[in-house]
Formats: structure tokens, sequence, C-alpha cells
């Protein structure tokens, strides 16, 4: 009775892992060979075992994209993932498809296009899958089609494209500048901490990195400074699955401009009393820029000073802590040094 080789039976257990989100290893390693694999395979697509493997590796590339776009902030990856995509296509002559319309199979998902795809590799893959899962090798060749694969790969390498250009690329923020800044060049916190309170809009990374811009740039009145560094901040400490790296380079430049030796006499500071959570940060922030509307307060009188709020060692501390979380998203979702720049 065929069977798998042992590597390939690791091959499904590890990839299944993956794409079930439960990996059981390190995948970004895993997911690189694999992407090599597939790269360096094309050359030999002339010869049957080259074939083979042309469909077998288009359907894993397929079936493991969508972990990579969503996943895993690495941008070495990414381009190990678009080169064997676009090797791929060119490899591919979608014309020489002969199947009468509408016979295409569905694209498998991706639990299935794991085990499809190894199969589909090795001769004796195919014979194994064709007795295990009672399909006529007839049905199995019908996976061997290159407009059908064609397609595959094309869908895989736009996944791919769009999540590069939202993991790495410029993020455009420029529809929040007449929201959050005032002609006067005064700065609306309110408008920025109902936005950061709306969290089924996902607002608070770009609220977080349209912070860090302002920061940036130098635009802030004296007043705002402390309002606006605080909607970073909660930006971030709000962001409990990471932002990948088109924020975090910018947020960890805001966070640099800051003196993480400062020092006083000051024996605590007002956010320590606000920070706990979500809500008492919110209504925190909103009574330091709009007390009328904001009379509660979890900040004590005795706290409330502006000194005290604007002293140099608060902002280390707020800094310290941002930085931190910065570092976790990085461990959390791995990637290369330079791209993450903490
Ligand atoms: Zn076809
Ligand atoms: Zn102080």
């Amino acid at each position: 009775m065929p069977d798998l080789s042992d590597d390939h039976h690791e091959l499904i257990r590890d990839l299944s892992g993956i794409v079930c989100d439960y990996p059981y290893g390190d995948p970004e390693p895993l997911l690189t060979t694999l992407a090599e694999d597939a790269a360096r395979t094309l050359h030999r697509s002339g010869t049957p075992q080259g074939r083979r493997e042309l469909t077998g590796y288009t359907l894993l590339l397929h079936a493991t994209c969508w972990y990579v776009a969503a996943r895993i902030f690495s941008q070495s990856l990414f381009a190990s993932y678009s080169r064997a995509l676009d090797g791929v296509r060119a490899t591919l002559s979608p014309a020489s498809c002969t199947c009468p319309d509408g016979t295409h199979p569905a694209a498998p998902g991706p639990e299935e296009g794991v085990v499809l795809g190894v199969y589909m590799l090795t001769e004796t893959g195919r014979a194994a899958y064709a007795e295990d899962y009672e399909f006529e090798g007839a049905e199995l060749a019908a996976f061997d089609c290159e407009a059908f694969l064609t397609g595959l790969a094309e869908q895989a390498a736009n996944r791919i494209r769009e999540a590069r250009q939202e993991i790495f690329g410029h993020v455009d923020l420029s529809h929040l500048d007449a929201r959050f800044a005032r002609g006067d060049g005064a700065l609306d916190i309110v408008a920025m901490q109902e936005a950061i309170r709306r969290t089924w809009l996902n607002n608070t990374g770009p609220v977080a990195l349209w912070s860090a811009r302002r920061w940036l740039s130098g635009q802030v009145r004296e007043e705002d400074r402390i309002g606006l560094f605080l909607c970073m901040w909660m930006g971030i400490a709000q962001t409990y699955e990471g932002l990948p790296p088109s924020y975090a380079r910018t947020l960890a430049e805001a966070l640099a401009t800051i003196d993480l030796d400062a020092s006083c006499e000051h024996p605590r500071h007002p956010w320590s009393t606000a920070d706990a959570n979500v809500g008492s940060r919110y209504r925190a922030v909103v009574h330091l820029y709009a007390p009328d509307s904001q009379p509660e307060t979890p900040v004590p009188a005795e706290l409330s000073d502006r000194e005290l709020w604007e002293c140099p060692v608060q902002y280390a501390e707020l800094a310290r802590r941002a930085l931190e979380d910065l570092r976790g998203w990085r461990t959390m979702r791995g990637g290369d040094d330079e791209d993450w720049a903490v």
C-alpha cells in the first residue's frame, strides 16, 4: 500500500498546525523553507516529477499565504513568497487548459490545501491520496490544470502584495488631519480620545501613528503636548495584538525623543492613578482638556497640578512602558530588526 515518506507526514503535521493557527514550532523558518523549496523546483517543471511538484507547491503556497499575510511581520518571508509565486506564475501556461467550462475544482481551504498539496508532490503520494480519499486518478489530475493553478497563484500573490503594503508600506492618515487638528494649530485631544474609545473601528493604531507623526513634526502647542503624547501611549498600550512595522517604526522614533534618564523629586505622577484601565485613562485625559464635559477624573486633586502632568519623569515612565510594548509586538510577530527599529 503506497504511503507518504516520514518527512512528508511531518510536513503535513507542521503546516496543518500553522494554518489552524496552532503552530508547533516557529512558523517563520518553516514557511521560508517551503517558499524556497517551491522556487527551487521550478526549473524541472518539464519533467513528470517537476510537474507534480509544481502542482503540490502551488497548492501549499496558496494554503499557507493567509497565515503569512496575517500573522508574520517579516519582510524577508514576504519576499520569499512573492519570488516563489512569481516563478510559479511564469512557469504555468494557463492557455494549455482544455477543461470543459466550469469543471475546475473549487480552491481548497487552507487545511485541505495543506494535505492535498503534500500528497500531490510525489507519485507515491498521489497513489496514496487516491486510495485514502477514494479519488480516481483523473479526478486528481484536475488539480494539475495550469489555468486552475494560475488562479490559485494569483490569488495568493495578491494577498501577499496587499498585506506587504499594509505591514511595511506608508500608512495614509491624511483623513485624520481635519478631525484632530484645528486651523489655528490647536489639537482636538477630545476628538482623538473619542476615536480611541470606538474600539470596534480599530482606531487605536491610526490614532497612535497620527499622534507620533504630529509629535515628530514639532507642530504641537505647549499645552497639547501631554495630551498628544497620552493619545499615542494609549494607542500603543491598547493595541494588544500588536501593530506592524509600518506603525511601529514611527512610534519608536517618537518615543526616542524622550529622555529616559530624567529625574525629579516628586513621589508620584498623575498617570499612575489613571493607567489601570481603559475607561479611567479616557476620563483622565478628557478631564484634562474638557473638564466641563468630563467632571470626573481618577486623578486626585493633589496630583492634578499641570507641572506634575508635564514632569519629564512621567514622560520617561510612559516611554519605557510603550517601548516594552513595541518590543513585545516584535517578539510576538517575528520579522527582521531593520523593519522594526526597536
Ligand atoms: Zn483547466
Ligand atoms: Zn516628577
